[in-house]
């Protein structure tokens, strides 16, 4: 199975009642307790949209936005969570609220944060990881990262905690190199799943690191019949697999990953921001959805990121009985 039994069963039936109710609906938070980080990517775009890093939610607001939200998914990111003081009671409070949450980090304090947490099948670390150990320590402007994270990861493995990895293409990446990671994460250090998507032609990142939609088809054709092949645990649905590859067009439905960081709720989605609104509900309320995604905004025509478009992938898969077979059988395998 690629996610536990519980939190598939669970958010199964809330796509389910929430599509009977006939509202948009979102089905992941990402939560930003606080905009600071331990290391300065290169290819991340947050680093430069925010000309100060100190901002931060308190451990209330973060609670209290899994409490307005009803997504039962939360991504907690940054910003580097694992810096912010009080990351332990954001996650005890999600998980009281069976929210399933997956901390992403970096893992430089990770080994560190072991003995804070206990293992949890609704937790799940999402270790940064863009290729093999050059080009993620390019990327991450951090030599030796890439050993610390590795090391991180099987540490967490060993005492039973859920690990999964996330990983950006940019331009630069050779497929190869990606190849060449997911096998090892998946023979040699034993891996609950990895996310593969494209970076986001972000303003604020040098433009010659990301790449277009054709570029990106192009290596995703390659990673996608490299996975069936080999059987890599790459946590994309068949939908979302099929849009990478350039095989099957796929609306974005940015209401589908709500964003909640220290400045408010802001849409339409995690990497533009048109509006920050005081509560979830204004939120909804305040953005005009239905002008975003490919073909209806300039800055949308590149985009296939993961958080814009998993949800409408699994939205689509939620519509009709050929992708609802196709989607069930993928997660309750491999
Ligand atoms: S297509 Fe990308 S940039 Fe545009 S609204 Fe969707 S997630 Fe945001």
């Amino acid at each position: 199975m690629k996610f536990p039994l519980r939190s598939t069963i669970q958010i199964g039936s809330y796509v389910a009642k929430q599509k009977r109710a006939g509202a948009r609906f979102p089905l992941v938070l990402m939560l930003e307790p606080t905009l600071a980080c331990n290391i300065a990517c290169i290819g991340c775009g947050k680093i430069r949209e925010y000309e100060s890093n100190k901002a931060r939610l308190s451990v209330e607001e973060c609670v209290d936005a899994g409490v307005q939200c009803p997504a039962p998914v939360v991504s907690i990111c940054g910003g580097e969570p694992l810096v912010y003081k009080g990351i332990e009671d954001v996650v005890a409070g999600m998980l009281e609220m069976q929210k399933n949450i997956e901390l992403c980090t970096n893992a430089l304090k990770l080994q560190e944060f072991l003995s804070v947490f206990k293992p949890n099948p609704r937790l799940t670390f999402v270790v940064h990881l863009d290729g093999m150990r050059e080009i993620h320590d390019y990327i991450c402007d951090y030599q030796g990262l890439w050993d610390l994270a590795v090391d991180a990861i099987k540490a967490a493995r060993a005492e039973g905690y859920r690990v999964t990895t996330n990983t950006t293409i940019f331009k630069e990446t050779k497929v190869e190199d990606v190849l060449q990671m997911m096998d090892y994460l998946t023979n040699e250090v034993g891996i609950d799943g990895m996310l593969v998507a494209p970076g986001y032609q972000y303003s604020q990142i040098d433009p010659n690191l990301t790449m277009t939609r054709a570029e990106h088809e192009q290596k995703f054709k390659i990673i996608k019949a490299a996975a069936r092949k080999n059987g890599y645990r790459w946590l994309a649905s068949p939908v979302y697999q099929e849009f990478l590859a350039g095989e099957r067009k796929l609306a974005c439905a940015p209401w589908g990953s709500i964003t909640r960081n220290p400045y408010g709720w802001k849409g339409p989605c995690y990497l533009l921001t048109d509006g920050i609104f005081p509560t979830y509900d204004a939120l909804l309320d305040g953005i005009e959805w239905d002008e975003y995604g490919p073909g209806n905004d300039d800055r949308c025509e590149h985009c296939a990121i993961h958080s814009g478009f998993e949800p409408s992938a699994a939205f689509e898969a939620a519509s009709n009985l050929k992708d609802t077979v196709r989607s069930t059988v993928w997660t309750l395998t491999g």
